[in-house]
């Protein structure tokens, strides 16, 4: 992981409230990074990211939305390593019509070992560790065995 970090932000419905306001306290930190939104999160993100700033506009990376493909086009992008962190307030009080897509998702950042915030807390503890802005060596686990494996 590199100093300048790939941090993706994605929020239901029910908790972009709560996202924005993380946002909003967060703003200077978060805009020296790269930032990757599902559709309707990233709107308001970049609204927010943009708002009361002086200087170049920032630019959100902007998927589908989360119930039409954004969850796994999010996870795509952690196969293929190019996200380092995941801020995800996702809705515990809510049954969500892409329930498997989110599942799916956060399976692919616990198998490839990224930085996943779930919650108001835990994303706080995240932006303000020490290593935030540092290079970070992320282990990995080698699944060469299995990749090799006898069929
Ligand atoms: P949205 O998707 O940002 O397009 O609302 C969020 C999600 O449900 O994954």
């Amino acid at each position: 992981m590199k100093t300048l970090k790939r941090i993706a932000l994605v929020a239901h419905d029910n908790r972009k409230k709560d996202l924005l306001e993380w946002v909003t306290f967060n703003k200077m930190k978060l805009r020296k990074h790269l930032i990757t939104c599902t559709g309707t999160t990233g709107k308001l993100v970049e609204d927010e990211l943009n708002r009361n700033v002086n200087g170049h506009p920032l630019d959100v990376h902007r998927l589908l939305s989360g119930p039409l493909g954004g969850d796994q086009q999010l996870g795509a992008l952690i196969a293929e390593g190019k996200i380092d962190i995941v801020i995800f307030f996702w809705d515990p009080m809510a049954a969500q019509p892409h329930d498997v897509d989110v599942k799916a998702l956060l399976r692919l950042t616990v198998l490839y070992n990224v930085v996943t915030a779930m919650n108001r807390t835990t994303a706080d503890f995240v932006i303000t560790s020490p290593i935030f802005h540092e290079e970070y060596d992320i282990k990995v686990k080698d699944y060469s065995e299995y990749l090799n494996r006898k069929i």
